[in-house]
């Protein structure tokens, strides 16, 4: 069964965590002479000479809201990148433990192990780009602390089967990190209601695609009181900045707004999904849930350059595994669609 006592490295388990000013007193006063700030005031607005709020109440408040879930489930990260590396940290000892990921997927879980020296063992997804149980349940061993998914996919664009996932959640007592960067544009619903039937599940999700937000960079995690509890341990006290804090709690009243980017977006991803196919360099495009089309094309590398040479920049994944002369594009405005067809429609003749 799941037990995070023993999941969680000791050194982890015995630390005591940094408590900043602004952990020891909370609460009501007219001077505030303990953190060693400018008291002067700042350059910029008032607020800038104080540290932030470290736990981010306002925004998780908020948050909780559009979310569903209960602010003591949420953490906020400098970007997901910082809630995988905290993960990593947390939950596997250097040189001891490992992590599974299932390739082709995002690149961070493997950088970030490597950072660490935590091994990562690869289960490729099979060939349409789902996940292999078996070959999964052959690669865990009582050192395989987390299993990386990524939903819908980056590069491949597709959602996991939601069976498969809860069979894995099911069986596996390790952590199981579900990363949602690209949920908003999905067909699929988010893991983040099941947090109660999945002690062990971590939920990663992002301001940086749907939200148009990614200059801020604020990740979420959303986890059992507990991990949440691991996650606050050993983050930097003060790891989202009072700019970006500010800017958060301001662009969370669009929803509307960010609703209607994301049903344009959809629109976009439909349109190309129709018109790309038709194109004599497009071999195929496959099905997408993100932002971003996986389109398998006649020479990658020649099209990426062609493009390239036309200002238009997409990003080459021909060298990843299963993705042969595939190349991962945006949806763009519908401008800069049109740009990318006309592009294509002619890339053999400048
Ligand atoms: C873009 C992306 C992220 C990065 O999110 P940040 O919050 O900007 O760090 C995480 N996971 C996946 C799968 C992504 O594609």
């Amino acid at each position: 069964m799941f037990n995070l006592d023993v999941l969680i490295r000791p050194n982890i388990k015995s630390l005591v965590p940094y408590s900043s000013a602004r952990d020891e007193f909370k609460g009501d006063a007219k001077v505030f002479l303990d953190a060693n700030e400018n008291s002067l005031g700042s350059p910029l607005t008032k607020w800038y000479n104080r540290y932030p709020d470290p736990l981010q109440w306002a925004i998780k408040e908020k948050l909780s809201i559009v979310k569903g879930v209960a602010p003591k489930n949420i953490f906020l990260g400098n970007g997901s990148d910082e809630c995988i590396d905290i993960l990593i940290r947390a939950f596997c000892e250097p040189g001891m433990d490992n992590i599974v990921i299932v390739p082709p997927t995002y690149g961070m879980y493997e950088v970030s192990a490597n950072i660490n020296n935590v091994a990562i063992r690869k289960v490729p997804l099979t060939t349409d780009f789902q996940l292999d149980l078996p070959a999964l349940e052959e690669a865990v061993d009582e050192r395989t602390k987390i299993i990386f998914l990524c939903s819908p996919n980056n590069p491949t664009a597709n959602s996991l089967n939601r069976e498969d996932v809860e069979i894995l959640l099911n069986n596996y007592f390790g952590i199981v990190v579900m990363d949602e960067a690209y949920i908003n544009f999905s067909r699929q619903k988010s893991f983040v209601l099941e947090l109660e039937d999945y002690p062990n599940m971590v939920v990663l999700q992002t301001l940086s695609k749907a939200w148009g937000l990614a200059a801020l960079r604020v990740g979420m995690a959303f986890a059992s009181e507990a991990i949440i509890g691991v996650m606050n341990k050993i983050k930097p006290p003060y790891n989202i900045n009072q700019a970006s804090q500010d800017l958060v709690l301001k662009a969370l009243d669009e929803v509307d707004q960010v609703n209607e980017m994301i049903r344009l977006l959809v629109q976009e991803r439909t349109r190309l999904e129709n018109t790309l196919p038709g194109l004599n360099c497009v071999l195929k495009v496959y099905p997408s849930d993100a932002n971003f089309l996986l389109v398998k094309v006649i020479d990658a590398k020649k099209i990426y350059k062609d493009l390239l040479e036309k200002g238009i920049v997409v990003r080459d994944r021909s060298n990843v595994i299963l993705c042969d002369d595939c190349l991962r594009i945006t949806v763009g405005t519908e401008k800069e669609n049109d740009a990318l067809i006309q592009a294509l429609k002619y890339h053999n003749n400048p």
